[in-house]
């Protein structure tokens, strides 16, 4: 069936509001300013830049709906972007006021006597990326310059040759079976003289780019899980800033990962874990971790009284400097964590994805001025990303996350030599495979073909609280009359060459509950049921599935988790 589609023509089209996007949105507006009023009192000579169209779309139902992180926030990039964030009433947590580093064995915990200083937080701030965006996607809106349009997925890039020339956005009222219902809306061609793409870690428009461009680093993208809950706590026990990570348990020695502890404002205190996708047990859970974590003694302790309230999953691109992939296209700049732009070893990126946004930013005005959006303009981008600040500061742990897969004891001797080599350490740049490659199968990880370890947890769902609890904490939700935006590309390699090796591991590794091992009861055959609607949109299915046969694509717009204070 042929659809008509509206075209809508803007001069810069920023898709995906995360930190990155709306840095670039809100400092693109400042900078035009400043020209136009520079022009206008004579102490800059040329034109006014004037009738600037520029949109944003995003695919949560609200700004900041789809923001999910750690977070402690180093402010480099905010002091510059807006200096009086906080006379402008930027939602704070805390700022930093203690920071410590454990080791948990099963039973106990020793600390760091020092505070390795990549870890240091001082100076630095906790938040709620959801309220932080939602702080900045009211600072992009009060421009009055930007036409913000939440609830809308970008779902095609469309191309002009090689050039890049806009997205599609999906179309509303597709019933499961593909047909068009009552309400169906097509999608728009939104066209721009360019595009910045920052549709986080593992996107779907980049991840598309990427592939049919070949545009990979030295090292492939590579990703880490993480799942947090926030707990709601007796008054007077929380203290706004402080930072607790720890290392070792739940995780086994063979697996990258740690945990984190952040106080924040109203009796609230987030409790998180992290794990490196390239992890090797075909029965790890990272939820099942998280629950885990909570029954150690330290943890326990801290938690105790609280009630878990809110909980989110999303993956981190920690693959550094040298996974950093063509950013610069005709017609389109990658920004964020799309550009895979995060320090694993501060465990830090929202700074890092403001500051390129801010670049990307500064590019385009540059080609707004020139009236040039050729690729040779563009590119700039590219090189000041990677000899700029944000490129300085990932060269000097250019293979940290790399090493660190080596497994912990390895890793740390691999993490120290590199600590006095510059970044170096032995081999430079250390090579890993894709993260889908690191996992082993059951009879090869655990010697034997086992059923998976009985964890011995009872979920209460105050303390300790079962998958699909946490699900409906974090407010996912879809149209469920829609196809699924969870694409199997053949049922029979999960059933015949997945479940025998690796036991069905999209039932773990998925936070959320989506993939469920069940049996057809006419004909006996057991398939994976794809519960699409408990999807956070984390991604870890289309990083880790052994065999790629999942696929994410974006699903109607306005559906996925309602994160609030994550
Ligand atoms: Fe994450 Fe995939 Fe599960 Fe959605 S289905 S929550 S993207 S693992």
């Amino acid at each position: 069936m042929t659809v008509e589609r509206e075209n809508f023509p803007v001069d810069v089209l920023f898709v995906g509001a995360g930190p990155a996007n709306l840095c670039a949105a809100l400092r693109l507006v400042q900078i035009i300013q400043a020209h136009n009023q520079d022009v206008e009192q004579g102490s800059k000579q040329g034109g006014k830049l004037e009738e600037v169209s520029i949109a944003l779309i995003e695919k949560g139902e609200e700004i900041g709906a789809h923001a999910f992180s750690g977070a402690v926030l180093d402010p480099v990039a905010l002091q510059k972007l807006v200096p009086d964030f906080k006379e402008k009433g930027c939602p704070l947590e805390g700022e930093v006021s203690s920071d410590a580093v454990y080791y948990l064995t099963p039973t106990s915990q020793f600390k760091l006597p020092i505070t390795p200083p990549p870890l240091n937080n001082h100076g630095n701030y906790v938040i709620s990326l959801a309220k932080f965006n939602r702080w900045l996607g009211r600072l992009v809106a009060e421009t009055e310059k930007v036409d913000i349009f939440p609830g809308f997925a970008g779902t095609e890039l469309l191309f002009e040759g090689e050039s890049i020339i806009g997205v599609r956005t999906g179309d509303k009222g597709i019933d499961a079976d593909g047909s068009h219902k009552s309400n169906f809306e097509p999608g728009y061609d939104i066209t721009a003289r360019v595009t910045v793409l920052g549709d986080g870690p593992r996107g779907n428009l980049t991840k598309t780019l990427f592939n049919k461009t070949n545009a990979y680093g030295t090292v492939p993208l590579l990703y880490e899980t993480g799942v947090k809950e926030i707990f709601e706590m007796p008054q007077g026990r929380v203290q706004p800033g402080t930072v607790i990570h720890t290392m070792g348990y739940p995780l086994k020695k063979d697996t990258f990962g740690g945990t984190f502890i952040y106080g924040m404002t109203n009796n609230m205190l987030a409790v998180g874990l992290v794990v490196a996708c390239d992890y090797h047990d075909p029965y790890l859970d990272p939820h099942l971790e998280l629950q885990k974590l909570k029954t150690h003694p330290f943890i326990k302790k801290l938690l105790e009284g609280g009630k878990s309230a809110y909980y989110g999953g999303k993956t981190l691109a920690a693959g550094g400097y040298y996974s950093i992939p063509r950013i610069a296209f005709p017609g389109a700049l990658v920004v964020g964590d799309a550009a895979g732009l995060l320090n694993a070893q501060r465990l830090k990126g929202i700074h890092l994805a403001m500051l390129s946004g801010m670049a990307a930013a500064e590019n385009i005005f540059s080609c707004l001025l020139n009236d040039d959006f050729s690729v040779e303009k563009l590119r700039p981008y590219q090189q000041q990303i990677l000899n700029g600040p944000v490129g300085q500061e990932l060269f000097k742990v250019r293979n940290f996350h790399q090493a660190m897969s080596k497994g912990l004891y390895k890793g740390m001797f691999h993490a120290g030599l590199q600590f006095i080599t510059g970044g170096r350490g032995l081999k430079d740049p250390l090579r890993v495979p894709e993260d889908f490659k690191g996992m082993k199968t059951i009879e090869q990880h655990y010697k034997r073909q086992i059923a998976p370890p009985e964890h011995g947890l009872k979920f209460d769902n105050t303390f300790l609280v079962d998958k699909l609890t946490d699900v409906y904490r974090s407010g996912a939700k879809h149209e469920e009359k829609q196809p699924s935006h969870l694409l199997i590309r053949d049922q029979k390699i999960c059933i015949e060459q997945c479940l025998p090796r690796y036991g069905a591991p999209c039932t773990r590794f998925c936070p959320a509950q989506v993939y469920e091992l069940e049996k057809n009861e006419a004909s006996g055959e057991q398939f994976i049921k794809v519960n699409f609607s408990n999807c956070v949109h984390c991604k870890t299915c289309d990083i880790k599935d052994p065999f790629e046969n999942i696929t994410w694509v974006c699903p109607e717009g306005g559906g996925g988790p309602a994160y609030t204070v994550c």
